[in-house]
């Protein structure tokens, strides 16, 4: 049909894994195509300078020193570093039922930070300011109302204003509940954790230190993330309040006052009196893991392959290892000559990725059952394993860095 546009590719999701995927596909190359729903003037919207906790953002990404890596390469690092985020050179983990605490710092690793906070439209903004000047066709605004499989590989995406694309490859980065995941019938293995994940910012009495702070209790794990500090003497974090749906729920309808004594109570007081917190967000927490990242013409990237417990703040992490290695494939692909979606590149991507992602998830998963159960056996060889590790600086630190990305770097 005429009036359909073809691309090699097709990015379906601007967010922050499918912007990145579409400004390096398009980087080696490619001719690329990205939808997304939000509008570009909405993203690009300039930001206010943070005076109070309801400036910041409250969905924030702690991104591994291997993500800062990926976002250098494209170009947009220093973009999101000329904007507000925090690097953190310090990590503290405790239980909250006991003596165990393991504390990370960076100059015994060898590197000047763990890990950077960055407010999640802060990341998507530089990101989306790079596509729109790079040579692709960007189709914002608009959302994906269907897709269709074609002869030989090739995907039809009809957009809702009833525009048509035609792709040899599809790259679905459309988020947890991805529709393409779902009109590809890609079926995957999900379960719910029964818990909701608060998140908000606070003013704290204290400075963060530039230290991510972590309690565990039985009930789910609270973690006070720093954030750039622009108002001079105040000092902000954003909060992940991970609780079982119930608890969950109880906390969300406390007003200001309770709701931040609790909290309060909850981190210790470790950075004094809570001050302020901004509005609350509660998000139902799902694991989630696709059996197949692809199809002849089609892969899944960051959480439309993957959703995992945000406890050790991996999330987009493991979706920029998705970028990562999706653009090395690709790469080799270019350099061959044969069309983008051949399907021994994508055997190779889902090859790659599913280990690594199938292992962190494990990982969460077991760290989440060790911490929710309180029988006095467990929590004693639970606190002394992490006091043990806590003194074996270099098994501590090599494990460290496995989870940071530094060893990716
Ligand atoms: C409570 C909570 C706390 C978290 N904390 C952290 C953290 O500290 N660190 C961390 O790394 N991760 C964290 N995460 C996870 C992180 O937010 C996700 O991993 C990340 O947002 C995934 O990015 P993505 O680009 O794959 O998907 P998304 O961010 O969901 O982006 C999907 C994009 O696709 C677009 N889209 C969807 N459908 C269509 C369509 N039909 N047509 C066009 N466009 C479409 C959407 O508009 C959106 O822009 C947390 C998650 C939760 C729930």
């Amino acid at each position: 049909m005429s009036d359909v546009q073809r691309f090699d590719i097709l990015v379906v999701g601007g967010g922050m894994t499918g912007a990145a995927a579409a400004l390096g596909l398009c980087q080696q190359g490619w001719r690329v195509g990205l939808v997304e729903a939000a509008t570009l003037e909405e993203t690009l919207r300039p930001l206010e300078p943070a005076a109070t906790v309801d400036d910041f953002e409250p969905r924030v990404s702690a991104l591994s020193l291997a993500s800062q890596a990926l976002l250098h390469a494209l170009g947009v690092w220093s973009d999101v570093t000329a904007e507000r985020h925090c690097p953190y050179a310090d990590m503290t983990v405790w239980d909250a039922d006991g003596t165990g605490r393991i504390h990370f710092e960076a100059p015994a690793m060898g590197v000047s930070s763990l890990g950077t906070i960055v407010e999640n439209r802060i990341l998507v903004r530089a990101l989306m300011a790079a596509v729109s000047d790079a040579a692709l066709d960007l189709f914002a605004g608009v959302s994906v109302s269907d897709w269709t499989e074609e002869a030989a590989g090739s995907h039809c995406i009809q957009l809702e204003d009833g525009r048509r694309l035609e792709a040899d490859l599809v790259v679905a980065a459309d988020g947890p509940q991805s529709r393409v995941r779902q009109w590809a019938g890609l079926p995957t293995r999900e379960w719910d954790y029964d818990q909701q994940g608060i998140v908000c910012t606070v003013e704290t009495v204290q400075p963060h230190q530039a230290t991510a702070w972590q309690r565990f209790s039985p009930t789910g794990p609270l973690a006070f993330l720093p954030l750039a500090n622009e108002a001079g003497s105040r000092h902000f974090c954003s909060i992940v309040w991970s609780q079982d749906t119930a608890e969950a729920r109880r906390l969300m309808a406390l007003d200001d006052a309770a709701f931040t004594a609790e909290l309060e109570a909850a981190i210790e007081r470790q950075l004094g009196a809570v001050k302020a917190v901004s509005r609350r967000f509660a998000f139902p927490l799902r694991q989630r893991h696709a059996k197949d990242y692809v199809k002849p013409g089609l892969a899944l990237i960051g959480d439309a392959a993957h959703t995992i417990h945000p406890l050790a703040g991996q999330g987009v992490n493991l979706g920029y290892g998705d970028v990562r290695v999706l653009l090395e494939e690709m790469a080799r692909l270019r350099d061959s000559g044969l069309p983008a979606g051949e399907p021994s590149t994508l055997a190779r991507y889902q090859r790659r990725r599913k280990g690594e992602n199938l292992a962190m998830m494990a990982a969460m998963e077991g760290f989440k059952q060790l911490f929710a159960r309180d029988e006095l056996p467990l929590r004693w060889i639970r606190n002394a394993g992490m006091r043990w590790l806590d003194g074996q600086g270099g098994i501590k630190n090599r494990l460290a860095a496995q989870a940071m990305g530094i060893e990716a770097v």
